[in-house]
């Protein structure tokens, strides 16, 4: 097979600005953390981008009393158009410094500039379009004529999306007028502190938006305190379910949006090529750190070997290295912890007898790589198929008829996203009702819109983000 000799295309990094410490922002201003100070690093190169301040249980306890604060004293009582306003603002700033975001995320994150550019930063934005278009109109929300806030709420953020994940929590939780406490990913902290700039830019009143860097500590310091009136996260289940814990019994609110292992289901009369590129976006977007990634292939038995050949032929051009190059499809893996734990889970699928293929690319000297893999022969008890890899490995099980496919994808503990390649549209509907998850894809996947909401069934957790549902959770009456 030919291949192509690409010129670098490197984006710019001149057009950010990475400050060499950052505070905590609290009450509209930076603080100093009185925690341990942690380094961020670009995932590719191993270089430190910058120091970040750790936020104690006292600095987190500081950024809850501003947030009540601003919550009574302005935000709760803003007409819903005010409130919007800001939104409108807010996204309208991130558009226009959308670049400067992208490679910020880039080099914080490790993802290629192409999904930055193209997916990460414009939904972020139009999150907030899509929510301050909401704000002034919660009475027709089919909520009641006077839905309320529920205060303040305290929102935990993942490293797979940052950006993203922000927009997901904190656009519908300002456009419904609660006050916000977030703390981002301990690896992924810069483009929440950016945002945190923006938030100063749009004029927001001190004290709406605050936000905390740590770790696990300073995010259970968030969730242990009595201050807080709703909790969203997303990140592990292990974690969600110590959340839940930590809050049963009291009066907070919680939203979790935890791991999965999406099923992508091939039938025998579904386009072909079309379906090799849903199921390279299904899992080798992102690195597959993506919690609802196809990263079951299920396939029908007549035309296994097939797919997994022009799968294998597919994936040998993906572009792996330097996240900032346009022309990379796969980039780092955000941390050696995660490529530490996909290594082992990929050393298992061998151990168990599976077939490991990988793409065979060189890979760069320096950063956390992992070559995009696939797995053959897989059966339903091994780690592999049971297992949240969370990382560019697709495993292919194999099925005869469509009860079977049901029965399979379903034998899951999660049951976040699910994907359907076939002609018929009838079993595409009798598929979707079987299948137990929050999305299901047809003939395509790893499609998002604010429009539309998202969420898990069993251990990938509960209540729903994105569109009309996704505004309940904010609201008084809600889980
Ligand atoms: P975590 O669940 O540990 O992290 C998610 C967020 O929760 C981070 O901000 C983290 O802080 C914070 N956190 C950690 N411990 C606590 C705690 N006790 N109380 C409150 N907040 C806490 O995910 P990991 O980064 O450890 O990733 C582990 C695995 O989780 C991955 O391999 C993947 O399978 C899954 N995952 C799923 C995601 C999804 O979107 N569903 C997203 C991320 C991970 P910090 O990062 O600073 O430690």
């Amino acid at each position: 097979m030919p291949t192509f000799e690409y010129a670098p295309a490197p984006e710019s990094r001149a057009v950010v600005d990475v400050d060499s410490t950052y505070g905590l922002f609290i009450n509209g201003d930076w603080v100093d953390g009185r925690g341990t100070a942690f380094k961020t690093v670009n995932p590719a190169t191993e270089e430190v981008l910058a120091d970040i301040h750790e936020a104690s249980p006292d600095d987190v306890d500081l950024a809850v009393k501003a947030a009540r604060t601003a919550y009574t004293r302005v935000w709760s009582r803003m007409s819903g158009a005010d409130r919007g306003k800001y939104l409108f603002r807010i996204a309208r700033i991130l558009q226009e410094r959308a670049r400067e975001f992208a490679v910020l995320e880039t080099l914080d994150n490790g993802k290629p500039i192409k999904e930055t550019r193209d997916v990460d930063i414009p939904l972020a934005a139009a999150h907030f379009f899509y929510h301050a278009g909401w704000a002034d109109k919660l009475s027709y929300a089919g909520y009641g004529p006077d839905p309320r806030p529920h205060g303040v709420v305290g929102q935990i953020i993942p490293w797979n999306f940052p950006l993203l994940m922000l927009a997901w929590k904190v656009a519908p939780a300002l456009a419904t007028g609660n006050t916000i406490v977030l703390k981002p990913a301990e690896t992924t902290p810069l483009t929440a502190l950016l945002f945190a700039e923006v938030c100063q830019q749009a004029q927001l009143p001190p004290g709406v938006v605050n936000i905390v860097t740590g770790a696990g500590d300073t995010g259970q310091a968030i969730v242990d305190h009595p201050g807080i009136d709703k909790i969203a996260f997303t990140g592990s289940t292990g974690v969600g379910k110590m959340i839940a814990r930590s809050i049963a019994g009291t009066r907070k609110k919680a939203t979790l949006e935890l791991g999965g292992k999406g099923a992508n289901i091939v039938f025998d009369d579904a386009p072909i090529d079309q379906t090799v590129e849903g199921i390279v976006r299904g899992i080798f977007f992102n690195q597959g750190h993506v919690c609802c990634a196809g990263s079951r292939l299920l396939v029908q038995e007549t035309v296994a070997d097939e797919v997994v050949r022009r799968l294998q032929r597919r994936l040998s051009t993906l572009r792996v290295g330097d996240p900032l190059d346009k022309n990379t499809d796969v980039g780092a893996i955000n941390s050696r912890a995660q490529l530490d734990r996909i290594t082992s889970l990929v050393d298992a699928g061998e151990a168990e007898g599976a077939e490991r293929w990988d793409n065979g690319c060189a890979l760069p000297q320096r950063g956390f790589w992992f070559r995009p893999t696939l797995f053959s022969g897989v059966t339903q008890t091994h780690r592999i198929a049971q297992e949240e890899i969370f990382g560019p490995v697709l495993s292919v099980l194999t099925f005869r008829t469509p009860q079977e496919a049901v029965a399979k994808a379903n034998n899951t503990p999660y049951g976040l996203s699910a994907g359907i390649w076939t002609d018929k549209g009838s079993r595409i509907l009798w598929m979707a009702d079987q299948l137990k998850a929050g999305v299901v894809w047809a003939n395509t996947f790893n499609q998002f819109d604010p429009t539309s909401p998202f969420g898990g069934y069993k251990e990938s957790g509960y209540g729903r983000e994105g569109g009309r549902h996704g505004l309940e959770a904010y609201l008084k009456g809600s889980i």
